[in-house]
């Protein structure tokens, strides 16, 4: 049981993974308290956020794993991709260095994890198109070769952070009916 006696019947752990300053703590803020910062600060403290929805009738608690700091290469522990059942891979469409190490966050995710995991591709920050320096269609490509779902999104002014974890989410859901 949750919040106020509201009845869970499942509990999805989803890791938040990519390089520093993506957008990652932005994206799970806006998504957890529909709240965003313009100058958050590194992330400290606390581990995840939860937001509880519900899929096909039943309720569905998300808790959503943030790294706090950890993002050098290989610094995150296999404890924080323990249980994971969905993961999102965050870069920002504005830098380019931080759609190139994907490959690495991908392996890396992919040899602590789970192998059944849900992963989709997500570039942030869309609302600075005119700095855009990663094509959709070079993601999408990407995406679609390692099988992973993929959007773009702003967690500034909110285009597709719901549908990036409704997606995963519902895929999970779908995997566990
Ligand atoms: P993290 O290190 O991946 O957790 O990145 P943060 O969430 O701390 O964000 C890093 C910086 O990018 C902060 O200044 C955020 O305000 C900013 N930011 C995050 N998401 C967006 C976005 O969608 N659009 C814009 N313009 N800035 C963003
Ligand atoms: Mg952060």
């Amino acid at each position: 049981y949750g919040d106020g006696n509201q009845k869970i019947d499942y509990v999805f752990k989803v890791v938040l993974i990519g390089d520093s300053a993506v957008g990652k703590s932005q994206i799970l803020s806006r998504f957890a308290r529909n709240e965003f910062s313009l100058d958050s600060k590194a992330t400290i403290g606390v581990e995840f956020q939860t937001r509880t929805l519900v899929i096909q009738h039943k309720s569905v608690k998300a808790q959503i794993w943030d790294t706090a700091g950890q993002e050098r290469y290989r610094a995150v522990t296999s404890a924080y991709y323990r249980g994971a059942v969905g993961a999102m891979l965050v870069y920002d469409i504005t830098r380019r260095q931080s759609f190139d190490h994907i490959p690495r966050w991908l392996e890396e995710l992919r040899s602590h994890a789970d192998k059944n995991i849900v992963i989709i591709l997500v570039g942030n920050k869309t609302d600075l198109e005119n700095q855009r320096a990663v094509p959709t269609e070079d993601a999408k490509e990407f995406a679609q070769k390692e099988g992973l779902f993929f959007l773009e999104t702003s967690a500034l002014d909110s285009t597709n952070v719901e549908s990036a974890f409704l997606t995963v989410l519902t895929e999970i859901f779908n995997i566990v009916n």
